[in-house]
């Protein structure tokens, strides 16, 4: 990424849109303010930033299960969370254009009076008030007697109710966790940024119980803390682009003991990519009282019984996707081209969305086009591989750079008499003659 280009984030959403990444929502419709869909790269980079996270949180790991929660739930849940009381955003509105806008986010606000200062208008604010996130579903079949229930602000809540089902069903002992990804939505007022700010998002969870212990529960916080950033930096991210960030204590939530922030410097500025938060016994101890049942723990070796406290790690999906995409965007001269620029996504080979493209040489000679389809066809059942025969072979790398595919396989004439291909790196642009037979093998080896 070269910071010091102001239209990173034009090109990044142009390529996006242009490449098949990530379209504006519902488009022909003239869209929907803050919602996104994901196009066949971008859902194959969703689903490989989700499979990383996954492997590390959950496959890897003894002390760690998955589960997958139901978005809507019993709007109980939301009282006993704090949502409907307290998931409030302040709230202002511009009396000239009645726009509305989030009090505390200054740099939006200064922008929107700019652009009324220029029309030589004056910016008059209403007072702040308090806006709730959650968004309303009508439940029901019978018109009069509908039921309002939400779309979960947060994927967190559906696994504190489960922490009882799942603590009976498995043999899990404390300290362990229990980690989901899925959608979450919240009505922002001011969505923007791209895909940064949305009303429909994916988040991705762990929630991780402990004992109710000030310096143990600490010690596991800085464990996840640190175990989260090194994720970011595993998967490729720049670690000059990464800070921690500790909320201050006017941003901490009430039963918060620590919070901390993970941000990823954006060319709009150093933004949350995921949260690490300590969040004591609130969550079990609210739905204890709300819902009668009894959420403790019994620890079978000391007979003691608790409240378990948890550290919950709190990801988005779909930043941490906008986040990859612009650390791995790079224009760069070829030297091979008398310098012409290109532009590649420099993504790490777990995330690209291919790891491989195939080319015949010549689309119009069929021997050609017949061994190229024979090779595709076996690389295919191990890795997502792309077919490209159009234009010139400079033309296909080109294309196939700018999506991030890590190596370009060509099929040419001397294929046909000595069975080797031509391989190019994506990174060095350097093309080396494999031997067909090695190809499988050396895919794996690179990836
Ligand atoms: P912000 O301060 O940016 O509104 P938050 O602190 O409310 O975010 P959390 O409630 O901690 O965010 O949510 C955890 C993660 O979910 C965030 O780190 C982010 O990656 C993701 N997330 C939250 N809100 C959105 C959104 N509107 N669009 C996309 N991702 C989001």
């Amino acid at each position: 990424m070269n910071m010091s280009d102001n239209n990173l984030m034009e090109k990044i959403v142009s390529l996006a849109k242009r490449r098949g990444f990530i379209f504006p929502g519902s488009e022909i419709y003239g869209g929907l303010k803050g919602t996104w869909d994901y196009g066949p790269l971008g859902a194959e980079l969703k689903f490989n930033i989700k499979q990383e996270w996954w492997k590390a949180m959950v496959k890897n790991r003894d002390d760690v299960v998955g589960m997958s929660a139901s978005i809507i739930m019993n709007p109980k849940v939301w009282e006993a969370s704090g949502h409907v009381a307290g998931f409030n955003d302040p709230l202002i509105e511009c009396k000239t254009c009645h726009q509305r806008f989030r009090a505390d986010q200054e740099d939006i606000i200064a922008e929107h009076e700019k652009l009324h200062k220029e029309k030589k208008e004056k910016t008059d604010w209403t007072e702040e008030k308090k806006f709730n996130l959650l968004v309303e579903v009508k439940l029901g079949a019978v018109e009069g007697e509908k039921n309002t229930a939400y779309l979960r602000g947060e994927i967190t809540q559906g696994v504190h109710v489960n922490f009882k089902n799942i603590l009976n069903s498995s043999r899990l002992k404390i300290p362990f966790g229990i980690a989901q990804i899925g959608k979450a939505f919240r009505n922002e007022i001011t969505p923007g940024n791209f895909t940064y700010r949305s009303i429909e998002f994916e988040q991705m969870e762990l929630q991780y119980y402990v004992k109710p212990d000030e310096k143990k529960s600490m010690e596991y916080y800085e464990f996840w803390k640190n175990f989260r950033m090194d994720w970011y930096k595993l998967l490729g991210i720049n670690s000059d682009n990464l800070r921690f960030r500790e909320h201050q204590k006017n941003e901490l939530a009430h039963y918060a003991k620590a919070a901390w922030d993970i941000e990823y410097k954006t060319p709009f500025g150093w933004k949350e990519c995921e949260g690490i938060h300590h969040r004591g016994d609130w969550d079990l101890s609210q739905h204890q009282k709300f819902s009668g049942q009894d959420m403790s723990y019994f620890d079978e070796e000391t007979k003691e019984k608790y409240l378990p406290w948890v550290i919950e790690t709190s990801g988005g999906v779909d930043r941490a996707a906008l986040f990859f995409l612009i650390d791995a965007y790079y224009e760069e001269k070829d030297p091979a081209k008398n310098g012409a620029s290109r532009i590649v996504l420099k993504l790490n080979s777990k995330l690209a969305p291919y790891k491989a493209a195939v080319f015949p040489l010549l689309a119009n000679k069929p021997e050609l086009v017949k061994r190229a389809r024979e090779i595709y066809d076996d690389l295919r059942k191990d890795f997502m591989v792309a077919w490209d025969d159009r234009g010139n072979i400079g033309k296909r790398y080109y294309s196939q750079d700018e999506i991030g595919t890590l190596f370009c396989i060509t099929i040419d004439f001397q294929t046909l008499e000595d069975n080797t291909v031509t391989v190019r790196d994506r990174d060095t642009m350097k093309q080396e003659r494999i031997e067909i037979k090695d190809l499988s093998q050396y895919l794996v080896k690179k990836l």
